[in-house]
C-alpha cells in the first residue's frame, strides 16, 4: 500500500517506519529542511530505542522515503496520516493551525481517492472540520478519519509493533477495510481494532490521557499527604494496587508530568469542556497539583538549606521527561534548573541522552556533564530528577567521595530511605517515612 506520512517527528517517524517494515511503500514529509536532509542521509533526530536500525534498514531496501514536498506525498499516498504538532495554544486550546493549513493544501493537491488520517491529537469536531475544509477545496473524493495514537515515547516502537488497541473513528466502509487491512499485521494476537464515529475516537484520546494524568496528580496529592501524616507513600501504592479495578501502573508518586502530550491534552479538554459549557472540575486540579508538583523539590531544599541556596552546588541527574527518550518538553527538570538558579545556586548537570537539548535553553547557566559521578563533584546535594535505570544501583560510597555533602533529594522515589540512611546519606524522597 503506498501511505504518506505528514509531520515526520516522533509519532511520524515511527509510525512511518513501522509501516514500512511490513511491506508497505511509504513517504514521509517534514517542512524541516535540515530534518528531512539528515534523514536521508540516515541520521535519526530523535532518541527512541531500536528506531535507528528500522529506518535505516527500509530507507536501503527503498520503501522508506523522505521529502520536504507535500504535493509529492499528496500524489504518493494512498493514505495520508497527519502527524502534525497541535501544541497548547496561549488561552490552553490546542493549537490546529498547523493540522489546518495542511488540511488545506491537501485539498488543493489531491487527485482521485484518498483517506485523510488523523493521527495527530486533536479535540472533538476536527475531523469533521477538516472533511468539510477539503470537500469545500478541493475536487478530489476523500474519506477523513480519526485514528488517535497511543504510542508511549521511550518504548514508541514497541507500541507501534504491538498496540494495545486501534481506534478508528469513521463512517465510511471503504477507509474502515483499508485501514483494518493496514493494521492487521499488528494485531496477530487479537488485540482489538475498534471502529467508531469519529467524535468519539477524537474523545478517545483526551480521555487516556487526562485518566492518566488523573492517576498521577492523585498519588502526588496523596504522597504529600503522607509526609504529613506519617504515612509511607510507597507502601499505600503496595496496598492499592493489588486490586484488579485499581491496578499497579502510573501509582508513582513524584515531582509531576511532563512531556509533549500530558499537559497540553489535559489542558485541551478543561477547554473543549468550556466551548461545551461544561466545566471540568477534577481536570482543574489534575493540572494544578502538577504545576504545585514540579516545584516541589526546589521547595524542599529550600527548607533543608534555610532558604540559603546562594553558591549552593547542586548536581541534576535526569533531564528528559522520563527515561528512554531525549525529549525535553514540558519536562519537569526545566522548572527545578530555574528556580535553582533563580535561587542563586549553581547547577551541574547529567542525563544519558537529553544534554545537548537542555543545553541550548541554558547554555553557559548550566554546567553539563556526560558522566553522572562528574556532575556530583563539590556538590552540596544531588537531586534525581528522572528515574533513568542507570541511576537506581550507583556506587555510593564513590557518591559521598565526590559530593561535599551526602544529602539527596529523590523525586522519583528510586531509592530506599532507610537503606539510604544506612548508607550515611540525608534523604528525601517524595511521600516516604522510610519505616
Ligand atoms: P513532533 O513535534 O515530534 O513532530 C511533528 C513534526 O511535524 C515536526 O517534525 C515538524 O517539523 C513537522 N511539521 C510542523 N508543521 C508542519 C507542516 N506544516 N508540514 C509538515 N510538517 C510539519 O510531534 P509529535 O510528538 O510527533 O506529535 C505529533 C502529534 O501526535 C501531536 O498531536 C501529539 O499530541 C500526538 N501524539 C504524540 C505522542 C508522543 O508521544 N509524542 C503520542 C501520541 C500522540
Amino acid at each position: 500500500m503506498e501511505i504518506s506520512v505528514i509531520g515526520t517527528g516522533y509519532v511520524g517517524l515511527v509510525q512511518g517506519a513501522v509501516f514500512a517494515d511490513t511491506g508497505n511503500s511509504v513517504m514521509c514529509m517534514d517542512i524541516d529542511e535540515k530534518k528531512i536532509a539528515n534523514l536521508k542521509r540516515g541520521i535519526i533526530p530523535i532518541y527512541e530505542p531500536g528506531l535507528d536500525e528500522l529506518v535505516r534498514r527500509n530507507a536501503q531496501e527503498k520503501r522508506l522515503e523522505f521529502t520536504t514536498s507535500l504535493k509529492a506525498a499528496v500524489e504518493h499516498g494512498a493514505v495520508i496520516f497527519l502527524c502534525l504538532p497541535t501544541p497548547q495554544s496561549e488561552d490552553g486550546a490546542a493549537d490546529l493551525s498547523r493540522v489546518i493549513a495542511v488540511a488545506e493544501q491537501i485539498a488543493s493537491f489531491a487527485v482521485g481517492y484518498r483517506i485523510v488520517v488523523s493521527k495527530s491529537t486533536v479535540p472533538v469536531g476536527t475531523v469533521d472540520r477538516i472533511r468539510q475544509i477539503m470537500r469545500k477545496k478541493g475536487k478530489m473524493e476523500i474519506d477523513v478519519v480519526s485514528n488517535p495514537e497511543f504510542l508511549k515515547e521511550g518504548s514508541a516502537l514497541e507500541d507501534s509493533l504491538k498496540p494495545d488497541r486501534i481506534v478508528i473513528g469513521t463512517k465510511s466502509r471503504k477507509a474502515i477495510l483499508v485501514l483494518s487491512d493496514l493494521y492487521a499485521p499488528f494485531m496477530r494476537t487479537g488485540n482489538p481494532i475498534m471502529i467508531m464515529d469519529e467524535r468519539s475516537a477524537e474523545m478517545t484520546k483526551y480521555a487516556s490521557n487526562s485518566f492518566l494524568a488523573t492517576k498521577i496528580s492523585f498519588m502526588n496529592e496523596l504522597a504529600n499527604l503522607c509526609e504529613q501524616s506519617g504515612a509511607d507513600v510507597d507502601w499505600v501504592r503496595r496496598g492499592m494496587g493489588t486490586d484488579p479495578r485499581i491496578g499497579q501502573q502510573f501509582l508513582f508518586a513524584g515531582i509531576g508530568y511532563g512531556g509533549s502530550c500530558f499537559p497540553k491534552d489535559v489542558k485541551a479538554l478543561i477547554k473543549t469542556a468550556q466551548e461545551h459549557e461544561y466545566e471540568f472540575k477534577i481536570l482543574r486540579a489534575v493540572d494544578e497539583v502538577n504545576e504545585r508538583q514540579k516545584r516541589l523539590i526546589v521547595k524542599k531544599m529550600l527548607k533543608h538549606f534555610n532558604n540559603q541556596m546562594r553558591q549552593k552546588v547542586v548536581a541534576l541527574w535526569g533531564l528528559s521527561f522520563k527515561p528512554q527518550t531525549d525529549d525535553i518538553r514540558e519536562a519537569p527538570s526545566l522548572a527545578v534548573i530555574q528556580s535553582l538558579l533563580d535561587a542563586g545556586a549553581k547547577v551541574r548537570a547529567h542525563d544519558p541522552i537529553a544534554i545537548p537539548k537542555v543545553r541550548s535553553l541554558f547554555d553557559g547557566k548550566v554546567d553539563f556533564f556526560e558522566n553522572n559521578y562528574d556532575a556530583l563533584k563539590g556538590a552540596d546535594a544531588l537531586a534525581i530528577v528522572t528515574e533513568w535505570n542507570e541511576f537506581r544501583r550507583p556506587d555510593f560510597e564513590r557518591m559521598k567521595s565526590i559530593m561535599k555533602r551526602p544529602v539527596i533529594f529523590d523525586g522519583r522515589n528510586i531509592y530506599d530511605p532507610k537503606l539510604m540512611r544506612e548508607r550515611g546519606f540525608t534523604y528525601f524522597g517524595i511521600g516516604r517515612n522510610g519505616e
